[in-house]
């Protein structure tokens, strides 16, 4: 049977963070450097106060009642510009380092969580005790071989001449989709994706989903906008870069073969864009088959190669996009899509190939890309791959020595409180039938927090590390992780499963397990302080637990029901009541320009926004029922509201160089970090609480306000 929808949301997983690290459409090693949190990571230096936060910023986050008074900028008026107010001074001294691109809350927090794997990775390490094949050895390993320069530079490319020559080899259609099915198998480029995730029809089971694969350049307008001068100036030195790392590799007549395949790109880009009235009006929306939705490929060699040969249920999301580009095997030149893997299969494995490469790779991926002026250190790197690797058996690791049973304890209070607060505001939430409401209630009353790190350790036993084999850990690594993925097949859905490390500064909704996932390294100061006021706890964490358990009703999330079942149990009266007030928040956030004519797209980071509003407000009343009929204290000066909002708006204290902000607003799913406060001005409490009035820039009329949930 083939499951195909023309309207499958974009991704079943949806992220707290400034770096989410599940985009389909860039390949594998370079979304984790684009996004995943640890490449931002720490500068290389020792953290002098490893148990208080982030030492290297400006202004002390925990000094007094929780919150950063010293980072404030008093001579704005909060209703002018509430950034500037609850952070101003701290940002002005805020500087990106070098090897960074972006600075701010989130980054140092990243910083701290890498300094402490570091010190767990180097102990392992060094460990003499480790027995062979336990997972502090081969965490040991792993890192060990990763860092071992010379080693990797005496090699050259030889451990990667097997996969390239395979690729040489290469004689027809058939032997390419066979060669396709592999990348997957070892994270390389690849234009149809694979990758095992929850049936949206049945979340008790798991399916294939196959997907638009890869593209070297972050999102599709970066190859198909031609007004912009900033994509033309990329796709220059993107052409520059595919030359120069196959000149570097021995490949001749480089600069042609890189002009093919940034055209082929292009089109793949296109094929992604595919839009469902695009569509010849003969073609049916829905496909018959799966040879018919994947033209041009050896179907049976493709499946067998990916390692899923005899199951004939798969997802595409949506198909006519996955059919565009699968068009374009049998109509590209053999040639043209052997350049396309050679190339892929080098980016991949350039951060454990020799410097030459790693010093490419670096100078478009990185600086390009991302504005950043030095290559990280090379620990830092390392680090980021072993928690790639192997993010369990260090998140292990991390938590025996950084995290208390009693923070995770009192994070779930907090949650428990978050879901009390927001199951009374469903309850009384005026445009909804009655009848909705009960379902979202007890949709509600299903979601499953996990906090801190998983009840059961994933098992690593089959995963080989081998002593000195950078490159071969690296692909064995990719290779185990996409394993574990074809194993659930046929499996009933594990709702307890973990889809982030310990160590990862971020937080994850998965809207077809109904679950939350809040890690070890986000529970941390100046988010999390079990010390700290409640109001500021409440503004910083709360908010961030909250804007979780509200994506199971965001505007993706709404589709599933208690089960977590792509269905429809919503009154069309309310559907229409919800996507007005939707709508309204689209046009409320695209009217925001972090870059002169560079809006936020209001459309694409709907879901996070609605997220965020209804965290900001779930957390608030939260906070107050903590205070159970209490007046709160004045403290500092700052009555409890005003020290709520300000611990949120400090949360999202964030610098970015201009390269990494474009490359943020063409793709990313969320607001940028240092626009998301702005989200208070729909809440009638934040007027009150810094008496906002008509005529500040920030102010909006009350029937402007937007309450969603
Ligand atoms: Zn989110």
């Amino acid at each position: 049977m083939c499951l195909d929808r023309r309207l499958l949301p974009l991704g079943l997983v949806l992220s707290l963070a400034f770096g989410c690290s599940h985009h389909a459409r860039t390949p594998p090693a370079q979304a984790e450097q684009a996004e995943s949190a640890p490449h931002d990571g720490p500068s290389d230096q020792p953290d002098p106060t490893p148990q208080t936060g982030p030492a290297d910023q400006p202004g002390s986050p925990t000094a007094g009642f929780g919150f950063d008074v010293a980072g404030m900028d008093r001579s704005v008026a909060p209703g002018d510009d509430f950034v500037r107010y609850a952070s101003g001074t701290y940002l002005q001294k805020l500087v990106i380092p070098p090897d960074r691109a972006q600075a701010g809350v989130m980054p140092a927090l990243v910083d701290l969580a890498a300094q402490r794997a570091r010190a767990l990775a180097e102990a392992a390490a060094a460990s003499r005790d480790a027995a062979p094949g336990s997972d502090i050895r081969k965490i040991g390993d792993f890192y060990s071989s990763f860092m071992d320069e010379a080693g990797i530079e005496a090699k050259g490319l030889a451990p990667l001449e097997p996969y390239l020559d395979a690729i040489r080899k290469i004689s027809d259609r058939g032997a390419l989709s066979e060669a396709f099915g592999a990348a997957n198998r070892w994270g390389s480029g690849t234009p149809l994706s694979v990758k095992v995730d929850l049936n949206p029809d049945d979340p008790e089971r798991h399916v294939i989903h196959i997907m638009n694969g890869t593209l070297g350049l972050p999102a599709p307008a970066y190859y198909l906008d031609r007004q912009n001068a900033h994509f033309a100036e990329v796709r220059d030195r993107y052409l520059r870069h595919i030359s120069a790392m196959l000149h570097l590799a021995g490949v001749d007549r480089a600069e042609a073969r890189a002009r093919g395949i940034l055209d082929l790109e292009t089109r793949l880009a296109k094929a992604a864009e595919t839009r469902i009235e695009d569509l010849p009006p003969d073609q049916p929306p829905v496909s018959p088959t799966l040879e018919k939705a994947l033209p041009g490929l050896d179907l049976a060699r493709f499946l067998a190669a990916a390692g899923i040969q005899g199951h004939r249920e798969l997802i595409f999301p949506p198909f006519f996009t996955v059919t565009a580009a699968s068009r374009l095997i049998a109509q590209e030149p053999l040639e043209t899509w052997k350049d396309y893997l050679a190339y892929h299969a080098l980016a991949t494995a350039a951060p454990v190939l020799p410097r030459a490469f790693v010093d490419e790779d670096f100078a478009f991926s990185e600086k390009v890309l991302h504005g950043r002026a030095e290559l990280a250190p090379r620990w830092q790197r390392a680090m980021a791959a072993t928690t790639r690797a192997m993010g369990q058996a260090l998140g292990k690791l991390y938590v025996e020595r950084h995290f208390s049973p009693a923070a995770r304890e009192q994070a779930r209070q907090l949650v428990q409180n978050l879901v009390a607060a927001l199951d009374a505001r469903l309850s009384r939430l005026a445009w909804m039938a009655p009848e909705t409401r009960a379902k979202a209630r007890a949709k509600l009353a299903r979601v499953l927090p996990k906090i801190g790190y998983p009840d059961a350790w994933p098992d690593y036993s089959r995963l080989e590390v081998r002593h000195g084999d950078a490159l071969g850990n690296h692909l064995r690594a990719a290779e185990f992780e996409y394993q574990q993925q074809l194993d659930q097949l046929g499996k009933p859905a594990d709702r307890a499963a973990w889809p982030l490390s310990p160590v990862d500064v971020n937080a994850e909704a998965n809207v077809g397990r109904v679950d939350i996932t809040v890690p070890a390294a986000i529970l941390e100061s100046p988010l999390f302080d079990p010390r700290a006021d409640p109001a500021v706890n409440y503004g910083a964490i709360g908010v961030i637990l909250a804007h979780e358990i509200c994506h199971h009703f965001d505007a993706n999330g709404r589709q599933f029901d208690p089960d977590g079942k792509m269905g429809d149990w919503w009154t069309p009266v309310d559907q229409e009541h919800y996507k007005g007030l939707t709508d309204r928040l689209v046009q409320q956030v695209a009217g925001y320009e972090p870059l002169p004519g560079v809006h936020v797209d209001g459309a694409r980071t709907l879901d996070e926004n609605i997220a965020d509003l209804a965290g900001v407000a779930v957390a608030l009343d939260a906070y107050h029922r903590s205070l159970q009929g209490r007046p709160a204290k004045v403290l500092g000066g700052f009555t409890g509201d005003q020290r709520f909002f300000l611990g949120f708006a400090q949360t999202w204290r964030h610098k970015y160089r201009e390269p990494a902000l474009r490359h943020h607003l063409a793709q990313d799913p969320h607001t940028p970090a240092a626009w998301r406060p702005l989200v208070v001005r729909n809440l009638d409490a934040w007027y009150e609480a810094f008496d906002v009035k008509p005529g500040q820039k920030l102010y909006l009329p009350p029937e402007e306000r937007i309450t969603i949930w």
